[in-house]
């Protein structure tokens, strides 16, 4: 376990964020019909490890299937930087999408693969 603070956010730089995460675990490649078309890799935190510095006004919430998750993609240049969700556990959490982070060599990070098309 080694956590670090990262900053990130969308590519016009509209939504930006701080976030406290560990990128030695895992980050999440999945399957399911929205993250295939996107290519996310996701890691998931508590939501109080994670601050949105702006974007509130740029961020726009799409649903779909059971909508428990909010994926939140930047009105003005189309990035889905992270999402707001509820865990298996039921505890709300924020999915990083680690692909929008700030200097993190994308190479290093180990994936694991989800069968999210299952759900
Ligand atoms: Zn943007």
């Amino acid at each position: 376990m080694s956590e670090t603070t990262h900053q990130g956010g969308c590519h016009c730089g509209a939504v930006r964020y701080q976030v406290a995460l560990d990128l030695e675990k895992p980050a999440l490649t999945c399957n399911c019909s929205i993250c295939s078309k996107l290519g996310t890799m996701l890691s998931f935190v508590p939501p109080d490890k994670f601050t949105l510095e702006r974007g509130t006004a740029e961020l726009t919430d799409y649903q779909f299937n059971k909508h428990n998750i909010h994926h939140l993609f930047c009105n003005k240049c189309g990035v889905k930087s992270f999402a707001r969700g509820t865990g298996p556990d039921g505890k709300p959490m924020v999915a990083i999408n680690v692909r929008c982070l700030d200097n993190v060599d994308l190479d290093k990070v180990p994936t694991t693969m989800f069968d999210g098309r299952k759900l």
